[in-house]
């Protein structure tokens, strides 16, 4: 094989960084910056720099056993077929034309495709587009005030330098995060009942949040609210590289977030699952509670690029090529489509297959292409913010904290890989108060086990210790532990 040299988009997160991709005769891959990418000027984060180990290439597989893909995609078939209640999930980590195919996959077996966000379930479905489409990047350099509710330099990396640029057009920052941040001119904790009279924001203010798996709803109708009452612009951070695309391809009714499926599979109500470059392994705050919820399923088929460790549990694999390869296109956050370089269609040939099996419809990637083009780009594309289309709503209080160790999830955490971050943050008054030793390790015990780990300290509010890790203790957005000093 000759050295190939791809022009693809990270799948760290929905801001759609832009980057090369060579992979040489032996296999091995590097990354080169692609300065003319728009969303980030050839700039990568860390996530982005070590983006080979990410691309661990699938191996299809049928009963534990390795199989060819087209003995995969028959078995999928055999399998599927005439099965009621098949409950199919896919959360952005692919193409549009993949994501396509599949919502023909489930046309066939008469299911939706689930993105996986439960806050959508709860927000009247004329917001949905308010959520879905962001604004152009460069807006957040000309604004005139910007509300913070995620942590840029750990959460969206590349968001950093556009809040930077913003500062310097004469921007104010307001961060409203668990963590002090420097780039910030107040940083505020804030009940959201007084968000409006307290924040200052008008019409030439931004807000930036993010909505994920593990968002609260209520939380997101707040800010859509803080957005309606004060003419701020919204934008909604999404952790995966076609969430955008995702959510305006889909049919939001009828969706059901992740904590429903493995609600779902506990209660036994969902007995076979189809998931699209989506593991629940990864994407649920506790690995070993999601292993055995899965391990509840009578069949779990998995359609994927990644070597990921669900494949491990799964009944089938369908192996597609690495994401970089590709023939398709993601939108990012700010409804730009990026294109891949790549001309691969194994992915979506094989959907095909598995569709027309299933007594569907057959298609192509040019078919998915042009679909895309004409329900996505025509109608959705954002050459600048649309004004919001839904109303005031009522709200309930948020979910209120219930423990004292919070996950700050990021695209590590996100994709469970390691990082140089093996640390969990604390104050200098936990730190007095636990007698922690410099050099020395934290020790946390939640319900779900103990580990050991490396602190920093940073100024934070007393009596929380927050992750940007997955850590074997943590069963939610928030986990109460006991801390030790070791
Ligand atoms: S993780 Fe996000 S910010 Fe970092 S390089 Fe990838 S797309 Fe850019």
């Amino acid at each position: 094989m000759k050295e190939m040299i791809y022009q693809t988009v990270c799948p760290g997160c929905n801001i759609g960084c832009g980057l090369y991709i060579r992979e040489n005769e032996e296999g091995a891959l590097t990354v080169d910056f692609m300065k003319s990418s728009s969303a980030n000027l050839g700039k990568l984060c860390r996530f982005g720099m070590k983006l080979p180990h990410h691309y661990s290439k699938a191996t299809s597989m049928v009963d534990g056993k390795e199989a060819d893909i087209d003995a995969a995609v028959k078995a999928a078939s055999d399998k599927l077929k005439g099965t009621r209640n098949v409950t199919m999930l896919a959360v952005g980590a692919t193409t549009n034309e993949e994501h396509l195919g599949f919502t023909k996959i489930a046309d066939a077996l008469g299911t939706v495709v689930n993105t996986g966000i439960g806050a959508y379930e709860e927000i009247p479905s004329e917001c949905h587009p308010s959520i879905s489409q962001g604004i152009p990047l460069d807006d957040i350099e000309n604004a005139g005030r910007i509300a913070l509710f995620i942590d840029p330099y750990v959460q969206y990396p590349l968001l950093v330098r556009r809040l930077l640029a913003a500062k310097k057009n004469g921007a104010t920052i307001v961060s409203l995060t668990c963590c002090d941040l420097n780039l910030a001119d107040e940083n505020v904790s804030i009940n959201p009942a007084d968000y409006k009279t307290e924040l200052g924001l008008d019409s030439n203010s931004i807000i930036i949040t993010d909505v994920n798996p593990h968002s609260d709803a209520e939380q997101v109708k707040n800010l859509l609210n803080l957005a309606l009452v004060t003419g701020s612009k919204i934008m909604f951070m999404k952790p995966f590289v076609n969430s955008t695309g995702v959510h305006l391809l889909g049919k939001s009714a009828g969706q059901i977030g992740l904590h429903d499926i493995m609600d779902g599979i506990n209660d036994g109500s969902i007995k076979t699952l189809v998931t699209l470059n989506s593991d629940l392994l990864e994407l649920m705050p506790n690995t070993a509670d999601a292993a055995e919820t899965l391990e509840k399923l009578d069949d779990l088929v998995v359609i994927t690029s990644i070597d990921g460790p669900v494949n491990e549990m799964a009944t089938i694999v369908i192996a597609t090529e690495p994401l970089y390869a590709k023939a398709g296109s993601f939108m990012n956050v700010e409804g730009q489509v990026l294109n891949n370089s790549g001309e691969s269609t194994v992915g979506i040939d094989a959907m095909s297959t598995l569709s027309q099996n299933l007594g569907g419809e057959a298609f192509d990637f040019q078919a998915m292409h042009s679909k895309m083009m004409e329900s996505v780009v025509r109608k959705f594309t954002a050459p600048k913010y649309s004004e919001l289309e839904c109303k005031v709503m009522e709200t309930a209080a948020p979910a209120e904290n219930s423990g004292n160790l919070i996950s700050v999830y990021n695209p590590f955490m996100w994709c469970n890989q390691t990082d140089d971050n093996d640390f969990v943050i604390v104050n200098m008054n936990m730190v007095d108060k636990l007698g922690l030793q410099k050099g020395g390790m934290i020790s946390l015990t939640s319900d779900a086990g103990s580990v050991n780990m490396r602190y920093t300290v940073r100024d934070i509010p007393d009596g929380l210790i927050l992750t940007m890790k997955k850590l074997p203790v943590v069963t939610g957005n928030t986990t109460e532990v006991k801390a030790e000093a070791v």
